[in-house]
């Protein structure tokens, strides 16, 4: 999962993106609202971690901008403690939810995964599918209730795949969800980790659409 990181404090900006990064998300940070205006405009991402109190374009403008562009991405907000109209005023804008800072990361954590379900239409946290099980919180990957060990891009692609059964996903589309601005793109990265997965968890879960994409198909 990709997710943006829109936050002008140094320190928490890079203690956030170290916390998200190792827990195996691909994440770009911007620090004001005018990059990040330019960020949501040019790549999709699965959410956003949004200060309000930013330089220059403020986090409520920023939000405004991609909800007027009917963009549906998941907004979780970042507040003051003190700030209960802040508050209001983000969720009346089109944010899905709210952190107070300083906020605990596991927190965080924990809400940036009901956020990434609901916005896949799921209520339940672990994703079961046939024999296969995964669990975003702990990362446990289970097939006929064996664990398997996954590598964390191998990880991010079925996590995708699985949330949506039934929506085929692009090389671009995966490739936009496993890797930040910063990485180098091997052109057959995408295929590798389908590749391992399938020999983990056996040839028939993850279908290729010649010429299209990947998807799990829907059970
Ligand atoms: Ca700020």
């Amino acid at each position: 999962m990709r997710l943006l990181l829109v936050e002008d404090d140094r320190m928490i900006g890079e203690a956030v993106l170290d916390l998200l990064r190792a827990d195996g998300y691909a994440v770009d940070w911007v620090r004001d609202g005018g990059m990040a205006d330019v960020a949501l405009s040019g790549n999709e991402y699965d959410l956003v971690l949004l200060d309000l109190g930013l330089p220059g374009k403020d986090g409520i403008d920023v939000l405004r901008s991609l909800r007027a562009r009917k963009q549906r991405t998941p907004v979780l907000i970042a507040t003051a403690r003190d700030s209960v109209p802040q508050r209001v005023a983000g969720l009346d804008a089109g944010a899905d939810d709210y952190i107070v800072k300083p906020y605990d990361l596991d927190e965080l954590l924990a809400r940036i995964r009901a956020l990434l379900r609901r916005s896949a239409g799921r209520a339940e946290p672990v994703y079961e599918y046939q024999n296969v099980s995964i669990n975003p919180e702990t990362k446990e990957v289970l097939v006929d209730a064996q664990p398997i060990l996954l590598s964390a891009r191998e990880w991010a692609v079925l996590e995708s795949l699985l949330a949506r059964p039934g929506m085929i996903l692009s090389r671009a589309q995966l490739e936009e969800k496993l890797f930040c601005w910063k990485d180098e793109i091997n052109s057959n990265a995408v295929e590798v980790y389908i590749h391992g997965l399938r020999k983990k968890l056996g040839a028939g879960l993850i279908q290729n659409v010649r010429g299209v994409g990947y998807l799990v198909p829907k059970a």
